[in-house]
Parts: C-alpha cells; structure tokens; sequence
C-alpha cells in the first residue's frame, strides 16, 4: 500500500500545508518513503467539527454497533499483513517479532472494549427510588450513570506504535465510552500511523459510523498538539510520553477558558526492593529476571525498572556483580528515535560523571557512532547520595538500572520515603522478608499504581483488574488508569437523573432493564427489573 502522507479526515484526506517531514529509519538514518504533511488550522478544524457531529450521532448507535465498529478496526488492522509490521520495524528499529505481538495487543484491547460495551455495566447504572412518604422530606427518583465526555485527543507514543498510538488503548477505551477520537500521530512512526488510520477510516466506512469518529493529523506537538487539545470541541486528551510534554499539554488544558482533562503517563522509575533473605535464596534467578526487564525493548517501558534498592553485604556484592555482568553481554539495539538515543546517552554520562555513583562492570563505555545503539548498564551509588541528589531520582529512558545500597533497614525506609509517584513497585522478599519489612508494602502503596511481590513490572496485563497509573509525575491523574477496561472510565462522567419519567430515562436505567444490565437498586446489586 502506498502512503501520502495527507491528514486523515473522517472519510476523507487532505494535505493542504506547504511543511512536510520524514520518517527516518533510527537503525540506518535513512529517509523513510513518504512525505508526511503537517495539519494546517483549517484542517484541524474540519476534524473537530466532524468530531463534534459524530459525538451527538454516536449517541444514536446501540452497543451493539459501536462494538462491531471495535471489532472490524482489529479485522482491517489485521488485514494490513505484513506491510504493518515491516514499517514499523523500519520506523522504530524494534524487531518486527515485537510487532507481531503489540498487534495481537492491540486487537485484544479493542475485542475486550467490544465485550465491555456489549455486556453495558460499566456505564455504572445506580437507581434510588422516590420514597414519597419520607419524613420530614420526601425522598425523590435519584438515577445515575456514566454518559461519553465528547470529542478526545489522543498523542501516539513512540514507545507503543500499535497498542498506544492510533488504534491503541487510549484510543479503544475513547471509543468504547462513545466518544469520537482526532489522534495526533507521533513523528517518529508516522508511516504505522496512516496504515492503521486506513484499516480504521475502512472500518467506519463499514460498520456506517459517522465519520468524524476519527480523524489523524500530523504535526509539531507545540503546534498542532496545543491547537487540539485547546480546540474547544474537544473535551479530554490521552498522551503517553516525556514529562516535560505531558505537562505542557496538561498546563495549557488547565489554562482553557474550559478546562478539560489531560490523562498523560509520563515518568516513572518503578524501584525494586531486593530483600536479604530474597537475595540469599534466588541472586541468580532475580538477576537473570533483572536483565530480561531493563533490556526489555531497549529499556524503553513505562515500567522499566530503574532502581534497585537492597541492604549493603557481601551477597550484595555478588549479586550485583553477576547482574552487571548480564547486562553488559546483553545485546546493543537501536532506540526509538536519534532523540531518545541522544537523552539516554546524555543521561548515561551524567551519570557515569557522578563521583558516588559507580558503573559496575565497565571500564569505560563507548557509544557506537552509528546506529543509535544503547548500551545496557548497572550503576551503583548509596543510600546517602541518592537521598542527597534529587537527579538519581529521574527517569533514564534506556536499558539501564540504579542500585541503591543501604546501610540499615532504616535507610532503606528513608529510600523509600524518597520515592515520588511511580506506576511500580517490586517487593522481592521470602515470606519471613515479608513479615520483616511488612511496613514497607503500605508506604509503597502510598506513592504507586500498582505494587508487585515477586516478578517484574514489564508486562502490563490488559485486563479488567489492572491498574497503570499512579500519582504524579507518574501520571497527571492518580484517579484512572491507562491500560485494561478501567480506562473507560476517563472518557465519561457521571449524570444523574432525578424525577425524570421512564419513557423518558436512557435504556441503562429504564425500570424494566431492557439491556440486562448489572445495577445498583437501593443499595444492593441486581439485573432484575425495578417494581
Ligand atoms: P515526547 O517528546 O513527550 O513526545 C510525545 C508527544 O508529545 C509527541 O507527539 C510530541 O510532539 C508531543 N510533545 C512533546 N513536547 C510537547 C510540548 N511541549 N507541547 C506539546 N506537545 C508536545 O516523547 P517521545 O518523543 O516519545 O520521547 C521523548 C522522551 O520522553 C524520552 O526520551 C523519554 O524520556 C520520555 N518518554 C517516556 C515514556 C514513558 O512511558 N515513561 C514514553 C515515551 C517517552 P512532536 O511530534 O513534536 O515530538
């Protein structure tokens, strides 16, 4: 399929800006095919305007069909063969094997986005009926529900080219609330992005949703990204990215003359408490986990582990060793974008200069000029520095881990103190470490979204349980979370009905439950219908 590089419009392309850019191959340098537009302020508005008529027409689709919408994009995105998987192996230096797999995430979001709408409770129907006769206040109908927020901008991660980009979770979630989505795609995968904005436009087509379901334009983020999530058509933004983005979208949201939701993840080092006795019975296992999770795509998760934090000992010692010593035989893959490679290898040396943070394993580290190949690393400071230099406790985008060594269980609580908001964190501990250190659950608790014992924190579950989010600058919103059916949740609020008669109620919370939902009546939770 040849690309053009023109917006995507609802059913229609346009290119009617002079600016274009290119995709680059981050593994050769290369110029990749296609000229890709930047949207001109008429476009953008065209694609509001069409959001802003779909939203009032999607109320009018059943579940039903806006399900089937989900599901057909997974078909056409699966349609796309191998030609997906090739350009987004070219754009981002990833192994297309990656592709093959983000693919199968990305089709599953939409397919249990499908299965929520078609099931309906999560619209989180609650009826309270008029007790008429209450003293000294008659009580009226109370009924309440989630209804779609309206239009919502979605940024393309460049660390997630299927699953939180054009079609990806921010995106399905979006949809499934009833709300259109105008997607900002990600210069550096801008190729992927048109591929999957035709199997979606193909899609709509199919499935006779209104067009402005979805629009995709290219652009500079402090342009084109400002401009949309200022549009006053549009009521919500996702964004998956640096902090220094997702808080320059979320201050201008703020700034609007109506402020709207800006749901961005951004920063997170997901610290992983390595406990004595953990350490004692499982050093090889939890290094070998170790490297597969700071390694895995290049280090390039929001939930790559980026501290270690453990007791000082001759155990340590070892550990630390064998884990450097992984790390340093594992392979050096290509980053995202020259960008990314720049800040990681800025940031490694940053590092490496420190006087108190040692890089284990390494004489002296050489970047290859080409290629933009990260080179994967262990550091090594004390509990001491780390609480004294607030720049240990910044996001590395890369395949590289900090091992903060305490002196005492007490400085290892004032390490944990230290941590801000973060997606993770990891307590490998025996159940007597457990117990020991059984404080150390609760305040970790307190500062993330999600708290693991044992495992590691790449590989986030897409399911109904998850939570990714977490307190700030983890997220600029603790309440939701990105990934799983929850994240509907951040595309709809709430309205409450009060005395309105039955015919004229929405279906969700009719007396007779026509949809067969699961809802709260007076306090307890039944599909039956209400007498
Ligand atoms: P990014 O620079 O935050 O870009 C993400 C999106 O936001 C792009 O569409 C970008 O537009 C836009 N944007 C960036 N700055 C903006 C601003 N000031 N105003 C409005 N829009 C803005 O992220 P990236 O390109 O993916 O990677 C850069 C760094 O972000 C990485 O080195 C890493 O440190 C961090 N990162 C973190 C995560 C994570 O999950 N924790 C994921 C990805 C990246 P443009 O098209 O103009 O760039």
């Amino acid at each position: 399929m040849d690309l053009t590089g023109q917006q995507i419009i609802g059913q229609g392309r346009s290119a009617e800006g002079p600016e274009t850019f290119t995709a680059t191959n981050p593994a050769t340098g290369d110029a990749l095919p296609a000229a890709f537009y930047h949207a001109t302020s008429s476009e953008l508005d065209r694609a509001c305007a069409l959001a802003d008529a779909a939203y009032v027409a999607l109320e009018k689709k059943t579940p039903e069909e806006r399900a089937a919408f989900l599901d057909k994009v997974a078909e056409e995105i699966m349609n796309l063969g191998d030609a997906l998987i090739v350009r987004a192996h070219d754009e981002t230096g990833l192994p297309e094997a990656r592709f093959q797999g983000e693919r199968g995430r990305t089709c599953n979001q939409l397919g249990l986005f499908a299965s929520l709408i078609r099931e309906g409770s999560w619209v989180d129907a609650r009826i309270e009926t008029a007790l008429p006769d209450r003293t000294p206040f008659p009580k009226p109908d109370v009924r309440l529900m989630r209804r779609p927020l309206g239009p919502v901008a979605v940024f393309c991660a460049s660390n997630f080219p299927l699953a939180f980009s054009v079609a990806g979770g921010d995106t399905a979630s979006a949809w499934a609330a009833g709300c259109p989505v105008i997607v900002k795609a990600h210069h550096a995968h801008p190729g992927t992005a048109e591929l999957v904005g035709l199997a979606i436009q193909k899609a709509a087509a199919a499935t006779n949703m209104p067009e402005g379901i979805f629009s995709l334009l290219y652009g500079p983020g402090r342009s084109t990204g400002m401009d949309l999530v200022k549009h006053p058509i549009v009521k919500a933004a996702g964004f998956t990215g640096s902090q220094q983005g997702g808080r320059a979208l979320f201050d201008a949201a703020a700034a609007r003359p109506a402020p709207i939701p800006v749901y961005a993840e951004m920063s997170s080092i997901n610290p992983v408490f390595i406990l004595p006795e953990a350490l004692k019975e499982d050093a090889g296992q939890i290094a070998a986990g170790l490297r597969q999770s700071v390694t895995l795509g290049v280090g390039q998760f929001c939930t790559c582990p980026g501290v270690l934090v453990m007791l000082s000992g001759p155990e340590t010692d070892v550990f630390l060793a064998q884990t450097a010593t992984l790390l340093l035989e594992s392979s050096h893959d290509t980053m995202l974008t020259a960008g990314i490679f720049d800040a990681y290898r800025a940031g490694f040396e940053k590092l490496d200069n420190k006087e108190a943070v040692d890089l284990l394993g390494h004489d002296a580290v050489q970047f290859e000029a080409t290629g933009n190949r990260a080179v994967p690393a262990l550091f090594r400071t004390d509990a001491a520095t780390f609480l004294a230099d607030n720049e240990l406790s910044d996001e590395l985008f890369g395949p590289t881990t900090l091992a903060v060594v305490c002196s005492s269980r007490a400085e290892m609580f004032s390490v944990a103190r230290k941590f801000r908001g973060e997606l993770t964190a990891t307590l490998h501990g025996s159940q007597a470490d457990l117990k020991a250190y059984a404080d150390l659950l609760p305040l970790m608790a307190a500062r993330v979204g999600r708290l693991l014992v044992g495992g590691y924190p790449t590989g986030v579950e897409v399911c109904s349980a998850m939570n990714h989010g977490g307190p700030y600058p983890a997220c600029t919103d603790s309440h939701y979370t990105s990934v799983g059916t929850g994240a509907i949740l951040r595309f709809s609020r709430p309205i409450c009905f009060q005395n309105v008669p039955d015919a004229f109620l929405p279906s969700a919370l009719q007396n007779g439950n026509p949809d067969g939902l699961w809802r709260l009546v007076n306090g307890g939770m039944t599909r039956d219908s209400v007498q």
